[in-house]
């Protein structure tokens, strides 16, 4: 008997962008047991199979074209079992499988154990939109690492999670919506897809799911987007400049994070507490038309001069923060 319960049917072709989400997400730390289980629910739950052979013996088999989604399975597999599977080293690089019982003790934990010892759909654990925010966060994560793919943000804001199940793609909404996201859901074959098509969107999810640097690509996409759009109105600038711009915009954008994130904006004088309030609202605009968004206006240089101070200050706090913080710990 070989029971395919629960595939995820020809997810679109990864694109080089959905590998490097992958990648990076797959890289997050482990941090603890409650966040390892949600995470291994949803991954389990979107691309796993369970089979049995001829000795009625079961196991659990995640197979990906994505290398990044079946390590992070054996990583995960390994923080729930508090070991390596047994026995181990028999799956490559394309599958990670468990047996026997290591194989019914991940899907117990994860809440994916049925009577029958098939996949229980009535029973998936189900991190709630009340559940810690951690866990949701792993759950979408292990989602989008078993179920998802996103387009290149240079061409175009698509962001999808693939289920083959309605319950599961419900779950998906209602954790997106829990994040003041709007996911829209359409069928596609067999399948139920929840997606997002908006920059801004993808961006905070891709931050959820512990893929920040991926982020920064949505962010510098539409930064380039706004600012053609500038040139296309003023015809002075040349592509070169526009390049220098958009680099510039971004630079400035990644120090008012690290600013946030350390220190926090509040911590800034008014005037330069305003400036990064405006580069994050218009990261498309050149500094003159920036300066002017201000009461009072400022200028090209005084913008140039206020936000080089922030970005001197972002390397000083990213320094510091490489000294004093050691890592997150890994169980
Ligand atoms: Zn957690």
């Amino acid at each position: 008997m070989n029971d395919k319960v629960n595939v995820n049917p020809e997810p679109r072709p990864n694109n080089s962008f959905s590998a490097r989400v992958k990648e990076e997400a797959s890289s997050a730390p482990i941090k603890s047991v409650c966040c390892a289980t949600a995470e291994m629910s949803a991954l389990a739950y979107a691309a796993a199979t369970l089979a049995y052979d001829e000795d009625n013996a079961l196991s659990l088999r995640v197979v990906s074209r994505s290398a990044s989604a079946v390590r992070r399975a054996k990583a995960l597999g390994r923080a729930l079992l508090g070991r390596e599977p047994v026995p181990a080293g028999q799956a490559g690089a394309s599958e990670a499988v468990w047996d026997g019982d290591d194989a019914r003790r991940i899907l117990s934990v994860c809440g994916l154990l049925g009577d029958q010892g098939w996949f229980a759909v009535s029973d998936v654990e189900r991190p709630t939109v009340g559940a810690k925010p951690c866990c949701r966060a792993a759950f979408l994560r292990g989602s989008f690492l078993g179920g998802g793919s996103a387009a290149d943000p240079a061409k175009e804001y698509h962001l999808e999670l693939v289920a083959s199940d309605e319950r599961l793609a419900g779950i998906w909404v209602e954790l997106l919506e829990g994040l003041r996201l709007t996911p829209r859901l359409v069928s596609r074959k067999n399948q139920r897809v929840v997606y997002l098509k908006e920059a801004e969107q993808i961006a905070t999810l891709l931050t959820v799911i512990g893929a920040p640097t991926s982020r920064l690509a949505v962010e510098d996409a539409r930064i380039f987007k706004g600012m053609r759009n500038q040139v296309n109105r003023a015809t002075n600038c040349d592509s070169a400049n526009l390049d220098k711009a958009v680099d510039a915009s971004s630079r400035h954008i990644r120090a008012i994070e690290i600013v946030a994130s350390t220190a926090g904006l509040g911590a800034l004088p008014d005037s330069l507490r305003e400036t990064a309030q405006a580069r994050l609202n218009h990261p498309e605009l050149p500094l003159a038309e920036l300066g002017r968004t201000l009461i009072p206006a400022v200028g090209k240089s005084g913008m140039n001069h206020r936000l080089r101070k922030i970005e001197r200050l972002a390397e000083s706090l990213a320094a510091k923060k490489i000294v004093h913080d050691p890592g997150s710990p890994r169980i």
